[in-house]
């Protein structure tokens, strides 16, 4: 296998929890497998975790009416981002894969990962109006989400209490790395290891690195395809008519969110097809 790079963002505060240990077995892994790994740990950088002004160098174009979007976007082309956000974009471009490793926070992301995701992915670096989802940046890159949970996996079934993990996942797997082109790995998923006993979790770590190993060759998540979609404001980017009228007959829906009012196509967000 030609060298990779592999870019983990790790969102824990604690060198002994468990997603440090699930962090430290990638890092094993890939290293021994000859691929470049960096990780970028983000409590020990303190990284800032809000969008503001101080992410742009210089003068604002519009310092009435502040807009992220725009002011960042514009000083991504003319090189005055923040060094601390033109350097994990420096990780990104360089990685084939990126893992996000993280304990779930309120069905989401921590803060301060969310705040990767806001200042990292920057418009005009990681996406535009013409490159989103099958024709997005990043579509040579492969990326997921690999988190710890306090609920257990019954809790997250669809007539759990929690209810279907698969809509909890759709936001970050859809709304973030698919949209600006990542192919999305299915994400690991390590149950309530604090309620686990030790052999339980020393087996989850095992079967981790086992999963690391091909985890480079491993087809990624069906999403909908950009082309079944009118393309264009006056039709309102949604479902050409003729795909809805295939889906009339089907069971499911096509995925999770553009289920159709149809019965969520199960598992789509969770296992490969
Ligand atoms: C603000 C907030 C919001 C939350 N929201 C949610 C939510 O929406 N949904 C939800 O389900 N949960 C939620 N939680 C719970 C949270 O997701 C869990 O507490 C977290 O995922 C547990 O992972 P950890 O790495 O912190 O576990 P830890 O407590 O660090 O570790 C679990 C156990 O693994 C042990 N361990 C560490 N290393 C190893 C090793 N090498 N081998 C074997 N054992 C090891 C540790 O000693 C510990 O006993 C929330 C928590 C917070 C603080």
């Amino acid at each position: 296998m030609a060298e990779k790079t592999v870019l983990i963002v790790y969102a824990h505060q604690s060198p002994k929890s468990f997603n440090c240990a699930v962090k430290d077995a990638a890092v094993k892994v890939f290293t021994d497998q000859g691929c470049k790994v960096t990780v970028s740990d983000l409590y020990a950088m303190n990284f800032r975790a809000v969008a503001t002004a101080d992410d742009v160098k210089g003068n604002l174009k519009n310092p009435e009416h502040f807009r992220y979007n725009e002011e960042t976007s514009l000083a991504w082309k003319e090189g005055r981002l923040s060094d601390d956000i033109v350097e994990e974009q420096r990780k990104v471009e360089q990685a084939d894969l990126i893992i996000f490793q993280f304990p779930l926070y309120w069905f989401n992301v921590p803060a301060i990962l969310k705040g990767w995701i806001d200042r990292v992915l920057t418009q005009g670096f990681a996406y535009s109006l013409q490159n989103l989802y099958d024709n997005g940046l990043f579509k040579n890159k492969k990326a997921m989400l690999s988190f710890t949970t306090g609920g257990m996996e019954s809790m997250y079934l669809p007539d759990g209490l929690n209810g279907d993990i698969n809509v909890a996942l759709w936001p970050l797997q859809n709304g973030a790395l698919r949209f600006c082109g990542f192919q999305v790995l299915a994400p690991q998923i390590f149950w309530s290891p604090a309620h686990a006993p030790n052999d339980a979790r020393v087996a989850l770590l095992e079967a981790w690195k086992a999963r690391l190993r091909g985890l480079l060759e491993e087809k990624p998540l069906s999403f909908a395809p950009t082309e079944l979609f009118d393309l264009s404001f006056q039709a309102g980017f949604r479902l050409r008519p003729e795909v809805k009228e295939e889906f009339a007959s089907k069971p499911y829906g096509l995925t999770t969110a553009h289920h159709l009012g149809k019965p969520l196509p199960p598992n789509n967000q969770t296992k490969a097809e």
